[in-house]
């Protein structure tokens, strides 16, 4: 029987019975938890197989509930909060002690975000604590966009996934920390760099690839698909050096007209939002079809064009 479901009652009735359900976001599904609960919280880095170092995202429900989970807001965080939430930015803020420390892994700020997800909004505002959420896919491999790809991982895990339909930004939230009150940003995502500086002026990027990370969003290996995948400026050269083999070809908007090779185009009317939203989607896709090699094509390196280059790069980190 399909884990899939939209019983809002019965994702409430396991959450408050320390149990995970995966629930739909705007960005990509997540594992969710009750913060309060050890066992929630052990059972969503066991299930996922994320190391304990990794911290989780807080999901509110209101920017009113920040008031409980944090000690500090910058003036800077309030605009974007004002400006952005519901929606894709994660703040990393000093952290209340009511926070356990196995959602910071130690570490004294909590990452917190309000989902835009009118489904995931009416179970945060109906549950009486907030809910711990990491993408609900096994630790380092594709994110999950729709109900499907969460039930495929983890049929076996848990008992259900709030079926929300595909997520329509498709890609994780950007996560910005503050130092000194001045904003960071510490992973590029669904919000894009231009929209945030539009409302707090210029920001630093921190977006390294490093294999020992604050963030795991970080490392340089995630988001990969078990097929070997390239990154390339030029698809129809790369095409040459692989003649002979099964080729997966992921490209923005233009088509090769290639029979012999298996081709997604992400968005032919060339919009980087609808790119951003297919692309997990397209690399599970591909990822199933048996392909000797998936080449995919650079981005334009401007708006949300920025964060898919960097889900396509750590995608194709070979280990
Ligand atoms: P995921 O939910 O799988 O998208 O991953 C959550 C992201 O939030 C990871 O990249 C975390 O490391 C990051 N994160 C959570 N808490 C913190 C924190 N206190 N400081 C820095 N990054 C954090
Ligand atoms: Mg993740």
């Amino acid at each position: 029987m399909s884990i899939i479901s939209k019983d809002i009652q019965k994702a409430i009735t396991l959450l408050t019975d320390e149990k995970l359900v995966a629930i739909p976001t705007e960005t990509v599904y997540g594992l969710a938890g009750n913060i309060f609960s050890e066992k929630a919280i052990k059972s969503i880095f066991s299930t996922k197989k994320r190391p304990f170092f990794n911290p989780l995202i807080v999901h509110v429900p209101s920017i009113t509930s920040l008031e409980e989970i944090v000690i500090h807001i910058p003036e800077k965080a309030k605009l974007l909060a004002n400006a952005f939430w519901p929606g894709s930015m994660t703040m990393v803020l000093k952290k209340s002690d009511k926070i356990p420390d196995l959602i910071t892994a130690g570490k004294d700020t909590v990452a917190v975000r309000v989902p835009n997800h009118p489904l995931t909004l009416e179970l945060l505002k109906q549950l009486p604590f907030p809910l711990a959420a990491p993408s609900a896919n096994p630790f380092g491999s594709i994110s999950p966009t729709k109900p499907e790809h969460v039930e495929r991982y983890f049929k076996n895990d848990i008992e259900m996934v709030l079926d929300g339909g595909s997520c329509t930004n498709g890609i994780e939230s950007t996560i910005i920390g503050f130092e000194n009150d001045e904003p960071i940003i510490y992973r590029l995502g669904a919000l894009a760099l231009e929209d945030i500086e539009a409302v707090i002026g210029k920001v630093l990027i921190k977006n390294k690839k490093e294999q020992s990370p604050d963030a795991p969003g970080m490392l340089a290996r995630h988001y990969a698909p078990a097929t070997k995948t390239l990154l390339v400026d030029d698809i129809s050269i790369e095409i040459k050096h692989h003649l002979g083999k099964k080729i997966g070809v992921l490209s923005f908007s233009n088509s090769l007209n290639d029979n012999s090779l298996t081709e997604i185009i992400l968005s032919e009317k060339g919009s980087m939002h609808e790119a951003a939203s297919k692309l997990y989607d397209s690399l599970h896709e591909l990822d199933h079809l048996d392909l000797d090699v998936i080449i995919a094509e650079r981005f334009p390196d401007n708006g949300l064009g920025k964060s898919i280059n960097d889900r396509l790069q750590r995608a194709t980190f070979s280990l």
